[in-house]
């Protein structure tokens, strides 16, 4: 396998599926039969999930309520999302732990990072809940921290297009795909892979990050495998 230790990012509206909000049961359960795939190669997998299908704090400023505010409930959506998905992997019987950046102790683990590196090497699938447990923050900069932190070799992000593209796909017919790309040319195009603070963390760090479709089936399984799915972003 190409990937020893993978730390996957899904965002929040993925789990939407076709709905307007919240979680959709077929997707989610969707998402557990990939990943259940690739823990079952051998591969470590940590997971950061998003809460956009539930609540976004700066939506809720658009609104007049106060930001902080609105991100401590983006933060427990999250926690929501990863209760979803904890539930529906250890229905696929994937051994799984919770762990939360924010105290909640009665229904996921605090974060400890040896304790998650050691549920990895179990072979537990551990998904991050509660973003950073900083307001002002993203669901894709706690993705990129965690990975860090645990040394995982990549960053997949698992998103509704199958990569990055020289436009937007969905407005130009023209856009073409890249296969890979270096941090230094996202920045230069001005092209939006992640939010900036998340990238150049990321890139600070040297850590690579593969976009691709995780709504088609195998895909993930296929970057484990070392085939060229999406867009690398590396240095
Ligand atoms: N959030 C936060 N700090 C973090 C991560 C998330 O305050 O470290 C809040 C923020 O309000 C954000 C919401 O949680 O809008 C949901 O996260 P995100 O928007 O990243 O979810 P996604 O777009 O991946 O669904």
């Amino acid at each position: 396998m190409h990937y020893k230790r993978i730390l996957l990012k899904l965002s929040g509206e993925a789990l939407m599926g076709e709905k307007q909000y919240g979680i959709d049961a077929n997707r989610l359960n969707e998402y557990a039969e990939e990943i259940k795939q690739v823990v079952d190669k051998g591969i470590e997998v940590a997971i950061v999930i998003g809460g956009g299908n539930i609540f976004r704090g700066l939506t809720g400023a658009a609104t007049g309520m106060d930001r902080v505010q609105g991100d401590h409930m983006g933060m427990l959506a999250t926690v929501i999302n990863g209760l979803a998905l904890q539930s529906a992997l250890e229905m696929c019987g994937v051994q799984t732990r919770l762990q939360s950046a924010i105290k909640i102790n009665e229904v996921a683990e605090p974060f400890i990072r040896r304790r998650a590196m050691r549920h990895l090497e179990k072979g537990r699938v551990v998904i991050f809940g509660g973003g950073t447990g900083n307001p002002y923050f993203t669901t894709d900069s706690a993705a990129v921290l965690r990975a860090i932190e645990i040394e995982a070799d990549v960053i997949l992000k698992g998103t509704r297009v199958d990569g990055i593209y020289t436009a937007d796909p969905e407005k130009d017919k023209n856009a073409t795909k890249f296969d890979s790309i270096s941090f230094q040319d996202v920045l230069t195009k001005g092209l939006k892979v992640m939010d900036t603070t998340a990238f150049t963390l990321s890139q600070e760090n040297e850590l690579p990050i593969v976009v691709f479709d995780m709504n088609k089936k195998g895909n993930l399984l296929k970057i484990v495998d070392g085939q060229t799915i999406g867009t690398t972003v590396n240095i």
